[in-house]
C-alpha cells in the first residue's frame, strides 16, 4: 500500500464511525455528535461547519462517502423526501432524476403509499414521475406490518457498511473529495497533524501516531465499542479499559520502557484522557528529535504489546529502548 492508498484506507474507516452515527442511535458518541453538530437533522445531511474539530471535519470527509453508497430502505416513508433523498434501489443514483413539473418540494415517500391496500398509489406516481421513475418505484416492496424507514449500504448485500467496499468507494469518489485533513499530508487547523507529518520518522511510525490519535488501532476498548468484544478490560494489567493510551502509556510493558528511556520523555502527564491529549502535550513540551523517539518509542511499544498478548515473552525495556534508538538512527542516516 502507498501512503496515498494508506489515507484513503483511514478514511474508509472514518466512514465506519460515520456509519455508526446512522445506525446506533443510543450511542454515546451519536448523542454527543447529534447535539452538537447536527440537532435538526441526520448524519447524512449534516453541514461543514467552519473552524470546528479536526474528529468532525474528518467525519464530514466520511459523509461524503456514505452519501455515494447509502440509500433508503422503506419502511412506512415518513421523513423520506421523495424528491431529493436517495430511495430507489435499482435505479441510476437512486433517486428522482426527473423532476415531475408541479409539486411540492416537501413531498415526502409516505404520501405515494396507499395505505388501505399497503401498496404504492399507482396512480398519483404513474401521474407524477418519468415511466421508468415510476416502474422503479413500484418494484420497491412495502411492508403490510409497520415498520420504520432504515438506511442500507448498497455496494454490499447485507446492506451493512464495510471498511473493504468502503475503500472500494473512497477510491471512486476520491476526486470529488474536499481537500481535507485526511486527504492532504498538511493540515492547516492542527498543529499536530502536521507537524506528525513532517518529523523524520518511517511512514509507517506516522501512520500509526496518526492512527492512534484517532483511536482506530484494535484494542480491546475500539473493539468492544464495535461490538466485536463484550469485554474491554486490558489483557495484561486488567486495569482499566484497554485503551490506546493504556497500552502506550500505562500498562506494563509501556511503563517499563518509558522509565528506562530519555528523562523528559518519562512519565509527567496525569489526568490524560487519551493518546492524542499526550500527544498534544508531547508536542508542546518537546523538541522534534525527541518527539520522533516518543513516536518510535510507541510503535516499539505496540509492537511488543502485541506479541505478548499473542503469547510471545517480554523484552528487557532496555533492549526495546535501543531498538527505538537503532531503527531512528538507521531510518534518518539512510535519508541524508
Ligand atoms: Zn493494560
Amino acid at each position: 500500500m502507498s501512503f496515498r492508498d494508506i489515507r484513503l484506507f483511514n478514511l474508509a474507516m472514518l466512514a465506519k464511525q460515520g456509519w455508526r452515527l446512522l445506525q446506533e442511535k443510543d450511542s454515546l458518541l451519536y448523542g454527543c455528535f447529534k447535539v452538537k453538530y447536527f440537532p435538526q437533522c441526520s448524519f447524512l445531511e449534516a453541514k461543514d461547519v467552519p473552524n470546528i474539530s479536526f474528529v468532525w471535519k474528518s467525519l464530514m470527509a466520511a459523509q461524503l462517502i456514505l452519501k455515494k453508497g447509502c440509500c433508503w430502505r422503506v419502511g412506512d416513508g415518513s421523513s423520506i423526501r421523495a424528491l431529493q433523498d436517495k430511495w430507489i434501489p435499482n435505479y441510476t443514483m437512486n433517486m428522482i432524476l426527473h423532476m415531475p413539473s408541479e409539486v411540492d418540494r416537501e413531498l415526502w415517500v409516505c404520501d405515494l403509499i396507499n395505505w388501505t391496500c399497503h401498496g404504492w398509489d399507482r396512480e398519483r406516481i404513474g401521474n407524477m414521475f418519468h415511466r421508468e421513475e415510476a416502474e422503479a418505484i413500484y418494484c420497491i416492496p412495502l411492508s403490510k406490518r409497520h415498520i420504520s424507514n432504515s438506511i442500507v449500504w448498497m455496494p454490499k448485500k447485507d446492506g451493512e457498511y464495510s471498511v473493504r467496499s468502503g475503500y472500494h468507494i473512497v477510491r471512486l469518489v476520491q476526486k470529488e473529495m474536499p481537500d481535507c485533513e485526511e486527504c492532504s499530508e498538511s493540515n492547516t487547523n492542527s498543529p499536530i497533524w502536521s507537524r506528525l507529518w513532517k518529523l523524520r520518522i518511517p511512514n509507517k511510525v506516522k501512520i500509526f501516531g496518526w492512527r492512534a490519535g484517532h483511536k482506530i488501532l484494535p484494542t480491546r476498548e475500539n473493539l468492544a465499542k464495535r461490538q466485536i468484544l463484550k469485554e474491554d478490560t486490558c489483557q495484561l494489567c486488567k486495569l482499566g479499559s484497554e485503551s490506546v493510551l493504556n497500552v502506550l502509556w500505562d500498562c506494563v510493558v509501556a511503563s517499563d520502557v518509558w522509565a528506562g528511556s530519555l528523562t523528559r520523555l518519562q512519565k509527567s502527564g496525569t489526568g490524560l484522557v487519551s493518546f492524542f491529549n499526550l500527544m498534544e502535550e508531547m508536542m508542546l513540551k518537546l523538541t522534534n528529535e525527541e518527539i520522533e523517539l516518543f513516536l518510535v518509542l510507541c510503535w516499539v511499544i505496540w509492537n511488543q504489546w502485541n506479541t505478548i498478548v499473542h503469547g510471545g515473552t517480554l523484552q528487557d525495556p532496555n533492549r526495546l529502548v535501543q531498538r527505538a534508538t537503532n531503527l531512528l538512527e538507521e531510518f534518518q542516516d539512510a535519508q541524508v
